[in-house]
C-alpha cells in the first residue's frame, strides 16, 4: 500500500526535518505484519515528496493467526489488505512517524507549527460508504478532495465499481495535522481493523484527535466507525470528546488557576502543600506515585526530586496543562534515567484507567473542587474502587478559612472554576464515607498555619487501605 505527501514549500527537503527521515536515503523498517519503506521519490529545493510503501505479508498475516480461520478459505490468502491503506498504515505511521506526528522538529520548528501547502495520494482506499463517506472525512478539515473511482476489474465492466478509490487531499495545514488526520481518518474509512480494540484504542484517539476531532461535523460516526463494534468505548470516547467540548476551558483554567496563586500568595501555600504532600509519600514508603489531576505539574517536580520514588506518573484530562507540565520539566531534555522514572498520561478521572491501578500512593491535589457534584460518586469509584493504591492524598481548600484573605471578598470562592469549597466538616463527612466504604482508614492533616478559630488554610486526608 502506498501514500505519498508532497509539498512546494520551499526549500521542500525541508519535508526532511519534519518528517525526521533525510531525503538521501531509504529508511526501511520491519512491522510484525510485514515491512515498511520511507523514502522520496523527488526531493527538489521546489517540490518534495516523501513516500510511505508497506509491503504487507498476507501469508504471514494468516500465519500468525493459526485457528482463527479453520475454514480455510482462499480469500485469507488472496484479500485486498496487501494494497488498500488500512489500520497497518496508522500502526506504520506511529512506528516511523510518531515524532512528526506530534508536531516536533529539531531543525525547523517554526516550519513545524506553521500551514504549508500540502497533497497527500492515497493510492487505494476502501470506502463502503463511496465516494460521499470520504469528502464527509476530509472536506470539514479543509482539503480539497478528488477522487477517481475504480473498477472491480477493468477487463470485466459488466461486475461495476468496487469500493475502491484514489484520493487526493489537498490543502494548507501543518504536517502534524495532516498526519493525524490519516492515522485516524483511513482506519475510519476502511472499517476492518486488524488487531484487537482495547482500551488503550480510546487513548490513542482522543490523542491523534487533539484539536480537530471535537468540533469535525462527523465526529460521532468517525468516533463509531474507529472504535468498530465497541459500543462502550465509543459511548466513552465521546463523552470525553464532549467534556472538553467548551470554549478552550484549558486557558479559562489557567488564568483562574493564576487568580487562585495571587489569592493564596502571601501564605505561599501551595509550597507549603507540595511540602506536605511530600512528607506524606516518605512516611508511607511509597515508591510508586501518580499524581492525579497533576495540572503543570507542580508537584510533580518535588516528587523528582525524591530519589526514593522509583515511578511517577502525572495524569490530568487536559492536554494543555500536560504539555506545560512537559515543557516546565523540561521532559525533552531530561537524562535517560530521570526520563525513565517519570510519565505523563492524559486521561480523566471519571473513567476506569487500567493504567492507574497498582500505585502504592495517588496524590490527588487540589482536584475534587474542580469535579461537578453529580459526578463525583464516578471518581470516587475510579480512585478508591478501580485505581485502589494503598495510601490515597487528597487535598482540598478549607473554606472556613477564606474569611482571612484580604483578597478575596466574601462568599467567593478562590478560583472560579471551583464546583464547591468544603468546611473542614464536610471534608471530614466525604471522607469518613470514603474510608468506611471502600476498606480504607483516614487522618486528616492540616496544611498551612492553623487559625484556632477557622482552621488551616488547606485541608488534607490521608487514607490508608485497611
Ligand atoms: N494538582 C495540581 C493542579 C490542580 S488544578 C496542582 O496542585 O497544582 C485541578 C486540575 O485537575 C486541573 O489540572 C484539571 O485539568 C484537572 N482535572 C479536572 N477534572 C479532571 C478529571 N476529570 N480528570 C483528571 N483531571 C482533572
Amino acid at each position: 500500500m502506498l501514500l505519498t505527501i508532497t509539498t512546494t514549500h520551499q526549500p521542500a527537503t525541508d519535508l526532511g526535518y519534519l518528517l525526521h527521515k533525510n531525503p538521501s536515503k531509504v529508511h526501511s523498517f520491519e512491522l510484525s505484519f510485514g515491512k515498511a519503506h520511507l523514502f522520496y521519490p523527488e526531493a527538489t529545493p521546489e517540490r518534495c515528496t516523501a513516500a510511505l510503501l508497506l509491503d504487507v505479508d498476507p501469508v504471514g498475516l494468516v500465519r500468525g493467526k493459526r485457528g482463527q480461520h479453520d475454514g480455510g478459505t482462499l480469500d485469507q490468502y488472496v484479500n485486498d489488505r496487501p494494497y488498500v491503506l488500512s489500520s497497518f498504515l496508522s500502526v506504520a505511521m506511529g512506528r516511523t512517524l510518531g515524532t512528526a506526528m506530534t508536531g516536533r522538529s529539531k531543525g525547523r520548528q517554526e516550519l513545524a507549527d506553521q500551514a504549508i501547502p500540502l497533497v497527500a495520494n492515497l493510492a487505494v482506499v476502501s470506502s463502503r460508504g463511496g465516494e460521499g463517506l470520504i469528502r464527509e472525512l476530509f472536506e470539514p478539515l479543509g482539503y480539497t478532495v478528488t477522487t477517481e473511482h475504480h473498477p472491480l476489474d477493468e477487463k470485466f465492466p459488466e461486475w461495476g465499481d468496487g469500493p475502491y478509490y484514489a484520493v487526493k487531499l489537498e490543502g494548507t495545514v501543518r504536517l502534524k495535522d495532516l498526519l493525524n488526520h490519516l492515522y485516524v481518518l483511513v482506519p475510519v474509512l476502511d472499517a476492518e481493523k486488524h488487531y484487537w480494540i482495547g482500551k488503550d484504542e480510546v487513548e490513542k484517539l482522543l490523542r491523534k484527535g487533539q484539536g480537530w476531532l471535537v468540533s469535525h461535523p462527523h465526529k460521532e460516526a468517525i468516533v463509531r466507525r474507529y472504535l468498530p463494534r465497541q459500543r462502550q468505548l465509543a459511548r466513552e470516547a465521546l463523552a470525553r470528546l464532549t467534556e472538553e467540548d467548551n470554549p478552550d476551558p484549558d486557558a479559562a483554567e489557567e488564568a483562574h488557576a493564576e487568580e487562585e496563586i495571587k489569592v493564596e500568595e502571601p501564605i505561599r501555600l501551595w509550597q507549603q502543600r507540595m511540602g506536605a504532600v511530600v512528607a506524606v509519600l516518605r512516611s508511607v514508603g511509597a515508591k510508586r506515585v501518580a499524581d492525579l489531576g497533576c495540572g503543570e505539574g507542580k508537584l510533580l517536580r518535588a516528587l523528582l526530586d525524591e530519589t526514593s520514588l522509583a515511578e511517577i506518573v502525572g495524569m490530568d484530562v487536559s492536554y494543555r496543562s500536560l504539555e506545560i507540565a512537559s515543557q516546565r520539566l523540561k521532559l525533552d531534555r531530561m537524562p535517560a534515567k530521570q526520563k525513565e522514572r517519570l510519565r505523563l498520561i492524559h486521561g480523566s478521572l471519571m473513567y476506569r484507567d487500567k493504567r492507574l491501578g497498582g500505585y502504592d500512593a495517588a496524590t490527588v491535589v487540589e482536584v475534587i473542587e474542580h469535579l461537578d457534584p453529580p459526578r463525583l460518586a464516578a471518581f470516587e469509584r475510579v480512585l478508591f474502587e478501580s485505581a485502589r493504591p494503598k495510601t490515597v492524598v487528597v487535598t482540598t481548600p478549607n473554606a472556613e478559612y477564606n474569611v482571612k484573605f484580604d483578597t478575596l471578598p466574601a462568599g467567593q470562592f478562590r478560583h472560579k472554576d471551583h464546583r464547591f469549597e468544603w468546611t473542614r466538616e464536610q471534608f471530614q463527612a466525604w471522607s469518613g464515607r470514603m474510608a468506611e466504604r471502600f476498606g480504607y482508614t483516614v487522618r486528616f492533616l492540616p496544611v498551612g498555619e492553623e487559625d484556632s478559630q477557622v482552621g488551616a488554610p488547606t485541608q488534607m486526608g490521608v487514607f490508608d487501605r485497611a
